[in-house]
Order: structure tokens, then C-alpha cells, then sequence
């Protein structure tokens, strides 16, 4: 009996996903919609919805799930954890229950927010994710995207506090990765790693002082590629004696809007003809210093102008160096449940030393791993406060085997809600891995996991150490 209903437990986890994924896999990856803007909202379902509605249309998912679901995605939200950008940590799912954090952020108008979502080969569903713009105490949905493989770029409209919500769709299994990262409204358009290449900038004198300077120039080795700045058509290749060999596009937004010209010149060579798009980040020539600057240094100029305005600034939408992408860390194995083998450890608001003490958690005492975010692990205590705890520190909970004094109930998960597993005599030895809030995980002999929950305070259950 013990064996079979362990079998089922593995198997329901196990088997129950397949349908769903496959039918949201089908719907939504990879040539899907990546990213609902709020203009777009009128027309798409934000992606919530729509995870929501080819849920309520599985027979096998309970329309208490989806509840469960829509009522732990409201609650994440008072619960933010404050993260600096660039940001990346790695799940892995492997519970019944669906996971969600919301990151708290502060994003910068003009800039990009950029993130990736990563779905190792073996694994299966996705995560939701959701910009929300802090408005007051209100949270208004500004972008969503259901990410299966998925790069979110969202453009920043107004300078300030954002919550960023990922939730796993129910039922998902395996190992993602997750970054958020703050860019530049442009790629940085010459291929140099250097972090000071930008030397003249925009407005200084020109010719004496009767013509100002009408971009900036980034200064690199000869040869050195030049990428597109923006997407957008090449409008003109052409040689000018004060350019010399140079290009004019047409940048485009995220969403294929018109941004402005944009101007590249004292090329070396080109390898783009006037009416092709390029994509940003393409190559479209390589540094030289040709038309007025043959006695400088090679170096691009590069200039931005709007039509109505005229030239502008490109510094606030280049920055003034190459992005360098971030790392998603990936590889990690773990267990579900981790324990500390110290009296007390810190857990920390962030991933580093430098954050604040959120909690401490005791030795026998269990958190719930959610994610790795490098040397750092993201936990839920058992009163579940959220926070980070160094890897160092984590080891795999201490097994004490105990003769049980009652009869108890073992049940699938530390809920009191969660189904039963089996039922033990009073006397009969279990190997206790620790607490988790007023719950503890049991092993029996034949190697079913499960919880036992006190309906008395932990303390008093514990044999003294
Ligand atoms: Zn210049």
C-alpha cells in the first residue's frame, strides 16, 4: 500500500503536465507573441489570461489550482524582494506547487528593460512574467509575456519603482533561467570593449566655434567593427568631404515605430547598401577616419536627429560603453528542501553579503529552495519570509531516526490541505529530516517522503539537543 501510493504521488506529478504543456507549447512558443505592450493590451489578452484560459479548459486541472494560482500571484506582489540590475538566478520547478517572486526594481525612462527566459531541454511549461508600474500603492500592468524561450525588451516610460513578477505555469518541471537587465535604448554602436572610447561630445565647438558638434565620436582601432544602432532601413551609403564614407538610417523602435535618422560616419569600408534593413547589433562598416578627420585618429562620429527637433544628444541612448550581456547560470543541482548545519545563519534581502538580514534560519530547521542566483540561494522560510542564503552555507538536511509516540498522518506537502499519504502506528521509526514552519519531513523505511504537521507549536515536538 505504502509503495503504491508513493508510485502515484511520483506518477501524478509526473504525468499530469504533459497534456497541459504540450497544448500551451503549441499555442504559445517560440513564434508567439513575446511581449504584450500596453498599447497592446486592447487588442491581446494580457498573457495571464490566456495561460489561464488553456487551463480552465484542461479537464485534469482542478478550478481550485487556478484559483490557488491567481491568488498566490496577488500576494507576491505585497511580498517584493528588492533586486539591483543586471539580475539572473535559475529555477528549478519540481514541486506541485507553482512558484512566484516579484523583483522590485527601479528603471530609468529612455532605457530598455531587458530579459531572458531559458527552458532547459528537458524541462516542461514555462513562466509568466509581469511588468507592473508602482502608481502609489496601485499596480498597473504595463507588459507581459508568457515566456517559453522568450527575450522580453520593454521600453522604459517613466523613471521609477516597477515590480516584475515571474510565476511558474502550473504543473511546469525542470530547470530555467531567468536575467533582467537595464540597457541602453541603443547597442552601442562600435564593437570596442574599452570603457572610456567616447571622447568628444555632443555640442563642443566645431570649426572655430561656428558650427557645434553635431554627435559624438567613439574612438577604436582601424577595422574595428560598427554595428546598427537601432533596427531600421540603410536610407543612404554615400562619400562626403566632411563624412567621408558614411550611412544614414532610418532607426526603428522595438515595435517597428519610427525613431529618427541616425548617422554614421569616417568609415573605413561598408558591407550595407542603401534600402536594406538591418537589425541592431548587424555589422554595417568598420572604423577608419575618412572625409575631415584624415589627420584624427580613427574614430566613428556618430549623430542622431529627429525631425522635428533637429540633432540630439545620442550619449543618453548609447551610454558610453559596450553592454556587456550577463551570464545565466545554469548547471546547478540541488534539493528541494535545504538545511544550515550551524545554530544560526543570516538569510539577506539580496544575493550578497553587503544586503541587510532579513531572518535567521536554525540548524534542523528546513527552507524551500526556489532559486540560485550565483553563490547565492533563494529560499522560503517556514513562517515564509522570502530571502537569500549563501551556498556555502546550505547543506542537505541532518536525518535523526525516531520512533513515533502517536499515530500521524503523512501528508504530500507542509500543507494541512495537502492529500494524505499513509497513515503510521504509533512506535513505527521514521527518519526525521527537520521543520518546516509547524510541519516536519519524515522518511519511512521504504523511502516515501512526506510531512507530518503538529497542531502544537514546533518547539515542544523537538527531542532536546
Ligand atoms: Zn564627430
Amino acid at each position: 500500500m505504502i509503495r503504491l501510493l508513493a508510485l502515484l504521488a511520483t506518477t501524478l506529478s509526473l504525468t499530469l503536465p504533459v497534456g497541459l504543456t504540450t497544448e500551451l507549447l503549441s499555442r504559445y512558443a517560440p513564434h508567439s507573441l513575446a511581449v504584450t505592450a500596453l498599447s497592446d493590451l486592447r487588442n491581446h489578452y494580457p498573457q495571464r489570461q490566456q495561460v489561464a484560459r488553456v487551463l480552465a479548459n484542461d479537464s485534469q486541472i482542478a478550478p481550485s489550482r487556478i484559483n490557488d494560482w491567481e491568488s498566490q500571484a496577488r500576494q507576491s506582489l505585497s511580498e517584493s524582494l528588492p533586486v539591483e540590475l543586471p539580475y539572473s538566478e535559475q529555477w528549478l520547478l519540481s514541486k506541485p506547487e507553482t512558484q512566484v517572486i516579484t523583483f522590485d526594481v527601479t528603471l530609468t525612462k529612455g532605457r530598455i528593460l531587458e530579459m531572458f527566459n531559458q527552458r532547459q531541454p528537458s524541462a516542461i511549461g514555462g513562466i509568466v512574467i509581469e511588468i507592473f508600474e508602482l502608481v502609489g500603492e496601485r499596480h498597473r500592468i504595463v507588459a507581459s509575456a508568457n515566456s517559453v524561450d522568450t527575450q522580453l525588451r520593454w521600453p522604459i516610460t517613466r523613471t521609477g519603482r516597477y515590480h516584475i513578477r515571474a510565476q511558474s505555469i502550473p504543473d511546469s518541471i525542470g530547470a530555467f533561467a531567468l536575467s533582467l537587465d537595464e540597457r541602453f535604448a541603443f547597442e552601442f554602436p562600435v564593437a570596442t570593449d574599452s570603457p572610456n572610447s567616447v571622447k568628444s561630445l555632443f555640442g563642443v565647438a566645431r570649426d572655430g566655434g561656428k558650427r557645434k558638434h553635431h554627435g559624438i565620436d567613439i574612438f577604436a582601432k582601424r577595422h574595428t567593427p560598427i554595428v546598427a544602432a537601432t533596427d531600421g532601413y540603410i536610407s543612404r551609403v554615400a562619400t562626403s568631404p566632411r563624412g567621408g564614407l558614411h550611412i544614414w538610417q532610418r532607426g526603428s523602435d522595438d515595435y517597428g515605430n519610427p525613431i529618427g535618422s541616425l548617422y554614421y560616419a569616417h568609415l573605413e569600408d561598408t558591407n550595407v547598401t542603401a534600402g536594406t534593413w538591418v537589425d541592431r547589433g548587424t555589422q554595417i562598416g568598420t572604423v577608419g577616419n575618412s572625409g575631415n578627420a584624415i589627420s584624427t585618429p580613427p574614430h566613428l562620429h556618430f549623430g542622431f536627429y529627429q525631425r522635428s527637433i533637429g540633432p540630439l544628444d545620442p550619449l543618453p541612448f548609447t551610454g558610453s560603453a559596450r553592454h556587456t550581456p550577463i551570464a545565466l547560470s545554469n548547471g546547478h543541482r540541488w534539493p528541494a528542501w535545504v538545511s544550515v548545519d550551524r545554530e544560526l545563519v543570516n538569510v539577506r534581502k539580496g544575493p550578497s553579503t553587503d544586503h541587510a538580514i532579513e531572518t535567521t534560519i536554525s540548524r534542523g530547521e528546513l527552507v524551500s529552495l526556489q532559486a540560485a542566483s550565483n553563490d547565492w540561494l533563494r529560499i522560503r522560510t517556514g513562517n515564509g519570509t522570502i530571502g537569500f542564503l549563501a551556498e556555502s552555507l546550505a547543506h542537505p538536511p541532518a536525518i535523526k531516526s525516531t520512533p513515533l509516540p502517536d499515530s500521524e498522518q503523512v501528508q504530500i506537502s507542509p500543507s494541512p490541505s495537502s492529500p494524505v499519504l499513509i497513515e503510521l502506528a504509533p512506535g513505527t521509526v521514521v527518519e526525521q529530516l527537520g521543520r518546516f514552519g509547524n510541519a516536519r519531513l519524515v522518511e519511512t523505511d521504504t523511502g516515501l517522503q512526506g510531512w507530518i504537521i503538529d497542531s502544537v507549536k514546533p518547539a515542544s515536538d523537538e527531542p532536546a539537543s
